[in-house]
């Protein structure tokens, strides 16, 4: 059930739990016997066992996106995270958001100007380590600072249940809609292959790289001789197999914030099948799906309004439009199975594998009960039906 939001091991005041990598490469909480004093706090501010009932409801739904289209280009989809960024930083407050410090460390930032919110941008397809955020944004709070929290649902959630009872005015919380996030140590084997394949060493990844345009939603490898390469996400391995759900978290399967009413006071998501207006002056840079499920993220979103291209939209056409603003992704089949296979053969091996794998189970699916049955029965005997 553990979604690795790391509030159990900030909450412990006797620093007995640590954030680590298990063997399949998500973080957990592992504990120190000999600090552990059995107080049972960091059990009672997890939110996966302590459920807090929110006051959550859908209130508005908007389309809108950065008028500048050169901030536009930067960002993963319409930049509503920017702008709320920016409002934050001109009232003098502190902007929390995920950055890769290197190529295999992502983690939660702190940012008190704009230019160090800059590295926030762009959706990162890996699971971010909250570290000690939690604990600043509390003493943020306290001194009382505006802060605005970004992350996955379970983040935010996460850092509810941190706080216990304990709620704050100045505290703003913008979650991402999230389709899981995957393996650190898949995405590690594929960038060493990568560079063995290649002979040259990967600097930095562009997940949302919009040279194709937004639609054509590319991901662009950079390298340290200063070439790169893109090309679509929805044909590079590491992303294909990330949306098949070959190697997410387990707890990303099913999960309990890809429902509404949502957890934070705004929900960002890229609005693919907008229709409206807006469409007409955005060049195909990005139109941002935003979701206000309280007053304190509909008069945020009032604030910045002027600051954006931005209409009202309908729940029922965002939810046609993002399946995980109110559906949970779903766990492959293949998963342990391609975890283990890829143990023993690298990444490349196992993806090709279980991808022809998939495209045969589809073709049987589409086969007539005759064809279904001369399967089984080749199955039965052992012959290889590929
Ligand atoms: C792992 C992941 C899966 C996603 N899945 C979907 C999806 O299935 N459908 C959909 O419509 N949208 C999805 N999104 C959201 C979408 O990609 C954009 O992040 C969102 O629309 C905000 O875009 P923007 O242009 O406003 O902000 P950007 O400038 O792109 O800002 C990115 C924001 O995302 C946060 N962020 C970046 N990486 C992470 C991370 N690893 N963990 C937590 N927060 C992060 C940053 O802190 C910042 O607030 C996903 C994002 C992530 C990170």
């Amino acid at each position: 059930m553990c979604t690795g939001c790391g509030a159990c091991a900030q909450v412990c005041g006797n620093s007995a739990l640590s954030m680590e990598y298990d063997d399949e490469g998500f973080l957990y909480p592992v504990k120190d016997d000999s600090l552990c004093s059995g107080c049972g706090l960091c059990r009672r501010r997890c939110h996966m066992l302590v459920e807090r009932t929110a006051n959550r409801n859908t209130l508005r739904v908007y389309a809108a996106y950065l008028p500048d289209l050169s901030q536009l280009y930067s960002v993963s989809s319409g930049g509503v995270f920017w702008a709320l960024a920016r409002h934050t930083i001109e009232q003098h407050g502190v902007v929390y958001g995920v950055e890769h410090q290197s190529l295999f460390d992502v983690h939660h930032g702190r940012a008190e100007s704009l230019e160090q919110c800059v590295p926030f941008r762009r959706s990162k397809y890996l699971e971010s380590n909250t570290k000690e955020t939690f604990r600043q944004i509390k003493a943020d709070l306290e001194q009382g600072r505006q802060v605005l929290f970004t992350g996955t649902g379970c983040q935010v959630a996460g850092l509810y249940g941190f706080f216990g009872c304990k709620t704050y005015p100045n505290l703003v919380t913008a979650e991402v809609v999230c389709h899981g996030v995957p393996s650190m140590n898949v995405f590690k084997t594929y960038i060493h292959e990568l560079e063995a394949l290649r002979n040259k060493k990967v600097q930095e990844i562009i997940y949302r790289d919009k040279s194709r345009g937004w639609n054509q939603n590319c991901i662009r490898i950079c390298f340290t001789d200063g070439t790169s390469e893109a090309d679509l996400s929805s044909t590079t391995p590491i992303h294909r197999g990330y949306l098949s759900g070959y190697y997410s978290r387990p707890s990303c399967g099913g999960c309990r914030y890809a429902s509404l009413p949502r957890a934070a006071d705004i929900t960002l998501a890229d609005y693919w099948q907008y229709k409206g207006g807006l469409r007409e002056n955005n060049q195909n840079l990005g139109i941002s799906l935003v979701v206000c499920s309280s007053e304190k993220g509909v008069a945020c979103i009032e604030k910045i309004k002027h600051e954006l291209l931005i209409e009202p939209s309908s729940l029922e056409e965002a939810v046609n439009s993002c399946r995980h603003l109110s559906k949970a992704p779903e766990e492959s089949k293949y998963r342990n199975a391609f975890l283990s296979h890829m143990k023993k053969s690298g990444f490349h091996a196992t993806f090709s594998k279980f991808r022809r794998k998939e495209s045969i189970a589809r073709k049987i699916a589409k086969l007539n009960p005759f064809g279904k049955l001369i399967i089984k029965i080749l199955r039965n005997k052992g012959e290889n039906y590929e």
